[in-house]
């Protein structure tokens, strides 16, 4: 684990403060948010707020997961 939950502590702390993500901005992203991951890269920080929308989100998160196992798949066969 290179990072701990401090951040996710912080946003708690600060409110929300970053640019809030809604159920469209994070459905224009997501595509992108998956590909940043499935490269290594810090998904988290290239676009903000998405993860703390997925994690409070189960209809995003749904999606995303979807997403994830439908690119990811492709990327191993
Ligand atoms: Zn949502």
């Amino acid at each position: 684990m290179k990072q701990p939950d401090l951040r996710q502590m912080l946003a708690r702390l600060l409110g929300p403060e970053g640019p809030e993500v809604g159920c469209d901005a994070c459905f224009d992203e997501l595509d992108r948010y998956v590909e940043l991951e499935l490269a290594g890269k810090d998904a988290d920080a290239e676009i903000p707020g998405l993860r703390a929308h997925l994690e409070g989100c189960p209809a995003c998160r749904e999606e995303y997961e979807s997403l994830l196992a439908l690119v990811g798949g492709e990327q191993l066969s």
